[in-house]
Parts: C-alpha cells; sequence; structure tokens
C-alpha cells in the first residue's frame, strides 16, 4: 500500500509515519510537508533512510506540486494531516488557516479525485462540534458548531470533504479526534508548554481558571484509529476518537508539578483565552462498534513517560522553543 501523508513532520503526522513503517513490512509513505514552523524534519530523523520513506517539501495548497506526486507513482491512499492546529494563533490572524485548513483541502479532493485514490482520510477534530456543557459527549450526529477560527476552517474542510464525496461519490473518510498528546508536540501546545516551562522552573500560564475540560489522548491510540479508519472504515463515515480522560487544564497542571516535583508557585493565572470552549468530550463507541479500536494507554503512564520523553529530549526543544516561537511566546504571554 502506497500512502501520500502531508503533514507528516507535524506531531501526529510524524508519530503516524512512524508507526506505519513499523507496524507494515508492505507499506510506502510519501510525505509532503511544508515545513511550517510547526513541522520540523528532526521528527522523522530515525525513519529517514528507509527505502519505503519519502519526503517532498511543498505546500497543499500548491495545486501543480500535489498533481505531480499523485501523478509521478499510483497512491492508493491519501492522509490529510497537514494544518495550522493551534486555536490560539487562529485567534491572532486566521488568514493562514483559512489558506491551509480549508484551501489546501480542496486541492488535495481535487488532485486525489483526479489520481482515482481508493482512499482519503481527512484528519479532523473534535473541535468542530464546539463547546459542551458540564454533561453529555460529542457523537458523529453532534451538530458542527465550531466557535474559534481554527475549528471553523476544519469544519468548513469537513463539509468539503463530505460534499466531494455525496457529489462525486468520492471515497473519503473523517476522523475527529481530542486533545492529544504524547512525544514530538510542538511546544506551544499544553501539555509540552507546561512540561517545558516547570522542567527550566518558568511560570505555567493557565488560562481564565483553568477549570476547561479536555478528553486527553495519546497519540499512538489517535494513530491506531486512523490506521483502523482506514482499513476497516466505511466511506462516507465520521469515526470519532477519544481518550475517555477528562481532566481540567488545572489538573494537567497539577499532575505535570507533581511528577517533576516542582512547587505550585509556578502555575501564573493569565487572561482567559477568548471563546474558550468549556468541554470537549467523545463518544468513541461508534470506532469501538465498527473499526474494533480502543485506546490502550493508561493517561497517568501515558503522562509520565511523556514527560521522561521530553526530559530527555532538552536539545529537541531548546531548538524548536528559539527563533519565531520567542517571539509568538511574548506576544501571547508576556516575557518569561
Ligand atoms: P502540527 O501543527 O504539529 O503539524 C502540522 C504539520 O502540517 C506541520 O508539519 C506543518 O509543517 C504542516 N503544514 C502546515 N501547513 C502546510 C501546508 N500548507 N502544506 C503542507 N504542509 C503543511 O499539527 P498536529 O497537532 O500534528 O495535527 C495534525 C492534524 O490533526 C491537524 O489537521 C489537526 O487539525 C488534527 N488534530 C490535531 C489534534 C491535536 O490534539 N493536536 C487533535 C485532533 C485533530
Amino acid at each position: 500500500m502506497r500512502l501520500l501523508v502531508t503533514g507528516g513532520c507535524g506531531f501526529i503526522g510524524s508519530n503516524f509515519i512512524r508507526q506505519q513503517l513499523q507496524t507494515y513490512d508492505d507499506v510506502s509513505i510519501v510525505n509532503l510537508d511544508l515545513l511550517t514552523y510547526a513541522g520540523n524534519l528532526e521528527n522523522l530523523r530515525d525513519v529517514e533512510d528507509n527505502p519505503r520513506y519519502e519526503f517532498v517539501r511543498g505546500d497543499i495548497c500548491d495545486r501543480e506540486c500535489v498533481n505531480k506526486i499523485l501523478e509521478s507513482q499510483p497512491v492508493d491512499a491519501v492522509i490529510n494531516f497537514a494544518a495550522e492546529s493551534h486555536v490560539d494563533r487562529s485567534i491572532l490572524d486566521s488568514g493562514p488557516f483559512i489558506q491551509t485548513n480549508i484551501v489546501g483541502t480542496q486541492i488535495l479532493l481535487d488532485a486525489s479525485r483526479a489520481a482515482n485514490v481508493e482512499r482519503y482520510l481527512q484528519v479532523s477534530t473534535d473541535e468542530v462540534y464546539g463547546s459542551l456543557g458540564p454533561t453529555g459527549l460529542f457523537t458523529e450526529e453532534t451538530p458542527l458548531a465550531p466557535s474559534s477560527p481554527y475549528s471553523a476552517s476544519k469544519t468548513a474542510a469537513d463539509l468539503l470533504v463530505n460534499a466531494y464525496h455525496h457529489s462525486f461519490g468520492f471515497p473519503a473518510i473523517i476522523t475527529r479526534c481530542s486533545n492529544n498528546y504524547g512525544p514530538y508536540q510542538f511546544p506551544e501546545k499544553l501539555i509540552p508548554l507546561f512540561i517545558s516551562n516547570a522542567a527550566a522552573d518558568l511560570k505555567l500560564p493557565v488560562y481564565g481558571t483553568g477549570t476547561n475540560v479536555r478528553d486527553w489522548i495519546h497519540v499512538e491510540d489517535h494513530c491506531r484509529g486512523i490506521d483502523a479508519a482506514l482499513r476497516r472504515g466505511s466511506i462516507g463515515e465520521v469515526y470519532n476518537f477519544g481518550g475517555g480522560n477528562e481532566r481540567t487544564n488545572l489538573e494537567i497542571t497539577h499532575g505535570i508539578l507533581k511528577l517533576l516535583n516542582k512547587p505550585e508557585s509556578l502555575i501564573h493565572y493569565v487572561t482567559d483565552r477568548p471563546g474558550h470552549d468549556l468541554r470537549y468530550a467523545i463518544d468513541s463507541s461508534k470506532a469501538e462498534r465498527e473499526l474494533q479500536w480502543q485506546p490502550q494507554v493508561n493517561f497517568e503512564q501515558g503522562l509520565q513517560d511523556t514527560i521522561n520523553w521530553y526530559l530527555s529530549q532538552a536539545e529537541w526543544t531548546a531548538h524548536i522553543k528559539s527563533g519565531e516561537y520567542q517571539t509568538y511566546y511574548e506576544e501571547q504571554y508576556g516575557k518569561r
């Protein structure tokens, strides 16, 4: 099976590529990634010499580039991870989100359709459903009600994917997952940011009162879900994946401080994110039933392993946290 993976140098895409190459001997992968601030070749250093892996630097919005890849060799399936993925950045400037997440998806859909790929999998998010109150779970039937420019752009992409399926019989599947954590996550996101700040005795900027709830899933469980949807999912269907680990941001913060043996005085409450969704929680029963998928990683163990990974990768983190990231961080939270 030959796969075109887009955005494979980011957090989830790089974990997915590694897992595919390790799990299957008959999978070969072309990774198309623009290497934005979030894309990092170091995330796949260990597979770059694998003869079944090929990297192409390019933009999913570049029609010529995408067509060329799909025309040069037959591709069985396309998995679209490429996206602008950080809510806070979408609030500062939504332009790149509209371009990559919506226009890029449209270009990829057109090119995949022209190339007659057997399957197209759109990696989406539970954020398309908006916010839950204190109770209830998102199912695949929950109405789409995104609240941030990021989630609105992901919703628009999902609607396009659906429309290509309905209008053209295009063989698409959408997966919607809750918040991921694990190795290789860019340290602007909550868990790696707090691990690396706490390890360096820097403040942990907690939004509002820290009571927002997310359902955390280990990235390897998410990647196994994408694999299951790709191989066993039905065309035209949506599958939700969640870890079943609802935690408030404050619970995550306390957990990281405790595991690192750092004082609570590092907690620093900052002005809440505008339009901050209160709670996300996922009903994964459709994926469990139809894909025989279940999350396997225990959250406490996964968090400990993730902390160990970041502590052992100080150079990776330091490298990533220099340059453009520094400017963004100061704009978002002020000087450390
Ligand atoms: P990420 O920001 O770590 O990686 C995104 C990757 O896409 C980077 O390698 C970047 O260089 C690449 N990219 C960006 N624009 C591109 C373009 N125009 N052309 C080609 N490549 C481009 O993101 P992530 O956290 O790995 O998320 C991957 C996907 O999963 C996204 O679609 C995201 O919406 C979705 N998702 C993420 C989460 C999460 O918790 N991180 C949860 C559910 C769904």
